[in-house]
């Protein structure tokens, strides 16, 4: 039922050849993790990963007695577990609450340029984006703060652009109790920009649009919000 009323685009502004051949035709809308994957706590991921990233720097030759270095694998277990992946726990998840529309705004309403930092998860390089998102609301509305947090929640965690973009309008549905919910995100991939092809210039643009934003007006409404200059800011 979902899925009739869900329409994917996605369009890559480049020749994303390496990008694509690592691939994000295959990607699961639900990021794929183990059914054990919070039976460790934090505490203990991070003592973990601390350890085999010492051996990572070690097999490629660093010597871990020195000054600069030896804090490293701790400093990128506890960042790993405590920030750029925290948004693989669903207890980190935003609590949204929704609030009676006491002025009784009907519109549509957009929340543009939220800037995020994600984690490509083919090659576990930044992801560095904005994400412009639009929803009708049904009765209820919900506190801006929201949407940045419902955004960056799913931003972190390994990622791939179109899953991330589904999850955030999958959430916002959810949580807003309305199909009419809009999201478009661009980003530039670190993995495209530093490795393999090395192209600085190119992003990449994935848009999913449910309900009342699959007719083709309301959509131009809202891509007319977000192209009100800032695009390419
Ligand atoms: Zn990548």
């Amino acid at each position: 039922m979902k899925q009739k009323e869900t329409l994917l685009s996605t369009q890559e502004t480049n020749q994303h050849h390496e990008h694509i051949g690592d691939s994000h035709a295959s990607f699961s809308l639900e990021t794929p993790l183990r059914s054990d994957a919070f039976e460790l706590d934090d505490d203990l991921k991070i003592e973990l990963i601390e350890k085999h990233f010492k051996e990572i720097m070690q097999i490629l030759g660093l010597d871990l007695t020195d000054d600069s270095l030896k804090g490293t694998p701790h400093r990128v277990a506890k960042m790993y577990v405590k920030e750029i992946f925290s948004g693989l726990d669903p207890k980190n998840a935003p609590d949204v609450k929704l609030f009676e529309n006491k002025y009784q705004y009907k519109s549509m309403l957009v929340e543009k340029n939220i800037s995020f930092h994600s984690t490509c998860e083919h090659h576990f390089v930044p992801i560095i984006g904005k994400a412009h998102v639009a929803y009708i609301p049904n009765g209820k509305v919900v506190g801006l703060s929201k949407l940045n947090r419902i955004v960056r929640h799913f931003a972190r965690r390994p990622q791939v652009q179109e899953r991330m973009t589904i999850q955030i309008a999958n959430m916002l549905k959810e949580a807003l109790n309305t199909n009419d919910v809009a999201v478009l995100i661009e980003a530039d991939h670190l993995c495209v920009a530093s490795r393999g092809v090395q192209d600085a210039s190119s992003n990449t643009i994935t848009s999913e649009y449910c309900g009342k934003f699959l007719d083709m007006k309301t959509r131009e409404e809202f891509l007319n919000y977000i192209t009100v200059d800032n695009m390419n800011k």
